[in-house]
């Protein structure tokens, strides 16, 4: 039986852990060849590739820092030299103030290394991957991208200066991508992912403040957390043709979080 993403190639950003891990799964069970890349955890991203080899798919490893613009130009050139194009990009890799790899911080706190830090790898890194991306989707006339951005780049947490600011910067950087791909038939998306478990920020985050997993339901309207799943059937509605007409959209996948 054919697939919906049967000789199609992806991209994914920060695929050794979390949401870019179970997305990497989901469009190689759709039927893509998935190049998974991360910067420092290689056997996460290692990983991520046996998972999709064992379940029958076709995946490749590349070490990839999102901050490194020969990185990111390589990255995508490895994707072409390898399955001849680029169809869809999810430029997922991020950090969060999770108490452990990078401190909450009030405004008048925050160092300049964790500003550039996040702001980096969060915003940077995304508009370096665009532009390789872009580049080589515009050449083929095709291709579909996705960014993670996070509910937190629409409703302020305190400490979260930095993550708020990237995070809402990824929102406008994707109104800005979808309407310069608009005229080679290149579409842009966001995700905003509400608390989403099996990630390292969730898992952080619940070991610095315990009472984060069990009161974080009570105030999401359906009453759970998010799991990667949720976000990976997402990113493929916004790569699949049921979305050829749409782009330029933040989406919420939350729970209804935002909504209160
Ligand atoms: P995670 O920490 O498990 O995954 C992040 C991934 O990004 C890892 O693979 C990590 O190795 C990679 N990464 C970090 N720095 C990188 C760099 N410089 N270059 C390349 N890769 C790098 O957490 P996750 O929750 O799966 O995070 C994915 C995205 O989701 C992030 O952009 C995050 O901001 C966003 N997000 C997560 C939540 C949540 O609750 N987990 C909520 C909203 C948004």
């Amino acid at each position: 039986m054919s697939k919906k993403f049967d000789g199609k190639v992806a991209l994914v950003t920060g695929g050794a852990s979390g949401i870019g891990k179970k997305t990497a799964q989901v469009f190689a069970r759709e039927g893509a060849k998935v190049v998974v890349t991360t910067d420092s955890n290689i056997k996460g991203g290692e990983e991520t590739v046996k998972l999709i080899k064992d379940a029958g798919g076709e995946a490749a490893f590349v070490k990839c820092d999102v901050r490194k613009e020969s990185d990111v130009e390589a990255a995508v050139a490895k994707c072409v030299s390898l399955y001849g194009r680029l169809d869809y990009a999810f430029n997922n890799a991020g950090i969060g103030p999770d108490g452990k790899r990078v401190p909450l911080m009030n405004i008048v706190d925050c160092t300049e290394e964790i500003w550039d830090k996040t702001l980096d790898i969060n915003l940077k890194g995304v508009f370096l991957c665009l532009k390789y991306e872009m580049r080589q989707m515009f050449k083929q006339k095709y291709g579909a991208i996705v960014n993670t951005s996070s509910i937190g780049a629409l409703a302020a947490v305190p400490g979260f200066c930095a993550y708020t600011a990237s995070k809402a910067g990824l929102n406008g950087l994707t109104k800005s991508a979808a309407l310069e791909g608009a005229a080679f038939n290149v579409r842009v998306n966001t995700i905003m992912p509400g608390p989403t478990d099996n990630t390292l920020l969730f898992e952080y985050l619940n070991s610095t403040t315990p009472e984060f997993g069990n009161d974080t339901p009570n105030m999401i309207p359906l009453k759970r957390i998010g799991h990667p799943e949720d976000m990976a059937e997402a990113v493929i509605y916004f790569c699949s043709d049921a979305a050829s007409w749409v782009t330029g959209q933040c989406l919420a996948v939350d729970g209804g979080m935002t909504l209160t």
